[in-house]
Formats: C-alpha cells, sequence, structure tokens
C-alpha cells in the first residue's frame, strides 16, 4: 500500500526531470503530454511505491511537486 502520493502543478513545470532523477525509489516519469509551456511534466509511474518523502519537492527548482505522506491507519483495538 502507498505511503504517500505527490501534487504537480503542470503550469509550473519546466520538464527539468530533477524529480525523476532524485526520487529514490524512482517511481516518478515524465508523461508524454505537454503542458501549455510545451513541457512534459512528471507523473506517478509507480503510485504503490511513493513514500511521501518529498524529495522531488525538495529538489524542484519550480515549486511544481510536492509530495505528502497519507495519514497513518488509527490503531484497532483488541
Ligand atoms: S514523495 Fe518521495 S517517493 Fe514520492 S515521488 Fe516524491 S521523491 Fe519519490
Ligand atoms: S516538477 Fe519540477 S523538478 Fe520535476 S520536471 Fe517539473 S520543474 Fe523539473
Amino acid at each position: 500500500m502507498a505511503k504517500g502520493s505527490v501534487i504537480v502543478r503542470p503550469e509550473r513545470c519546466k520538464g527539468c526531470a530533477f524529480c525523476v532523477e532524485f526520487c529514490p525509489p524512482r517511481v516518478l516519469a515524465l508523461s508524454p503530454a505537454f503542458n501549455a509551456k510545451g513541457y512534459h511534466v512528471p507523473e506517478l509511474a509507480d503510485p504503490e511505491k511513493c513514500t511521501g518523502c518529498d524529495l522531488c519537492g525538495m529538489y524542484c527548482p519550480d515549486f511544481a511537486i510536492h509530495g505528502f505522506r497519507f495519514p497513518k491507519p488509527a490503531p484497532t483495538a483488541g
């Protein structure tokens, strides 16, 4: 089960692929589609393996991607 996910803001992306290169589990890939500026934007190619670490967000020079962790499920009683 995925521990996190990403939010991409395509209008800010310039397709540099830093996020793809620096993602530790290598779960990002540049989409074949273009944004309005003509750049390929990242997408989660393997969403189940995203940890939500936000390294992609830390390396993005344009604040175009942001990783976040899902809340931990509450412990079950009993
Ligand atoms: S949040 Fe972490 S694991 Fe998920 S895509 Fe970004 S760098 Fe990769
Ligand atoms: S999201 Fe940021 S780091 Fe990733 S390709 Fe776009 S501009 Fe580059």
